[in-house]
């Protein structure tokens, strides 16, 4: 703070605090919008490419917010990590997205897997794993039904500690996959080593496949990549027939995109699976 007068301090300055502002603000109401019901999952269907149908789905958080609508989580992600938000924010999601999954399986409404992400500073909580146990029992969802979404930098940042976290969760018998694969610096060396279950095909290599001989290439690899090592792999940001054609002439499992549905509310995803749609 800048001293101004005897007792007067001017606590910013007009450089800083338009963007500190907003920020404090934000932080603030983030810190409301988990008591206060805000935030609500989600889902986008993931197909599987062979039979044509939905056999799971993404969780993706959203905040309704009172005053801003609804609030992407690419602008408040980061800062529930900042500030360690993430941590019982991520831990509703968990808990919403089993509880949800099982009543759709109750439901008869098949053996949905539902993939879930995981923020750096979750995946290295002491209590992870010893609470991803609890919601599972607490839901009586099978553990292989829920899959947890991790990044690369997350597995590469201490690849030993990731590895032993990651055992931990196979032990559970969770499914682990591998998000934006491709974007960041996995070694392969490493990726043997991990006990995971699923690449994730980032969507900026989908996105061109069709045209740029390069991505093309690079999706390929990928997918035969994953089925040497005994992985699933599963496509996201498909958009296009003509992507999706690719994908399945090149033998991915699986897929995801705006092609087949948007990330919807829990009635309408509902709604699909009832229907049966399928590609
Ligand atoms: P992500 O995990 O890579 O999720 C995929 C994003 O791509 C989602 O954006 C989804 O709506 C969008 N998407 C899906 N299909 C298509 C498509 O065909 N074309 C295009 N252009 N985009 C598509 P969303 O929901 O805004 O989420 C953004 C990111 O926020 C996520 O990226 C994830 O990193 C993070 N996120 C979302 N929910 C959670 C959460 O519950 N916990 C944590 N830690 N992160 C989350
Ligand atoms: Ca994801
Ligand atoms: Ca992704
Ligand atoms: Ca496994």
């Amino acid at each position: 703070a800048k001293e101004t007068g005897r007792n007067n301090y001017q606590f910013y300055t007009p450089a800083m605090n338009e963007r500190a502002l907003e920020r404090l603000r934000l932080e603030g109401d983030l810190r409301l919008a988990l008591e206060h019901r805000q935030f609500e999952l989600h889902y986008q269907p993931q197909v599987d490419l062979c039979t044509g149908k939905i056999h799971g789905m993404e969780a993706l958080i959203r905040w309704q917010h009172p005053a801003y609508g609804m609030v992407a989580p690419a602008r408040f992600i980061g800062l529930a990590e900042e500030t360690g938000l993430i941590v019982p924010l991520g831990a509703w999601v968990v808990r919403t997205a089993c509880m949800q999954a099982k009543s759709w399986q109750d439901a008869g409404l098949g053996e949905l897997r539902v993939a879930v992400n995981l923020s750096a500073r979750q995946f290295t909580q002491k209590d992870l794993v010893k609470s991803i146990a609890n919601v599972l029992r607490e839901c009586g969802l099978a553990p292989h039904c829920l899959e947890l979404e991790l990044t690369e930098s997350m597995l590469m940042d201490d690849v030993e500690r990731a590895i032993g976290i990651l055992r931990d969760l196979a032990g559970l018998g969770v499914q682990i996959s591998v998000d934006d694969f491709g974007t960041g610096y996995s070694s392969l060396a490493y990726l043997k080593r991990l006990p995971i279950d699923v690449l994730k095909i980032d969507q900026s290599f989908v996105r061109d496949i069709s045209i740029d001989p390069d991505d093309a290439a690079i999706v390929a690899t990928i997918v035969s990549l994953a089925h040497s090592l005994r992985l699933q792999v599963i496509a996201e940001g498909v958009e296009t027939a003509e992507q999706l054609e690719f994908l399945r002439d090149h033998g991915c499992d699986a897929m995801q995109g705006y092609y087949f549905s948007k990330p919807v509310p829990a009635d309408q995803f509902e709604a699909m699976l009832r229907q049966g749609k399928c590609l």
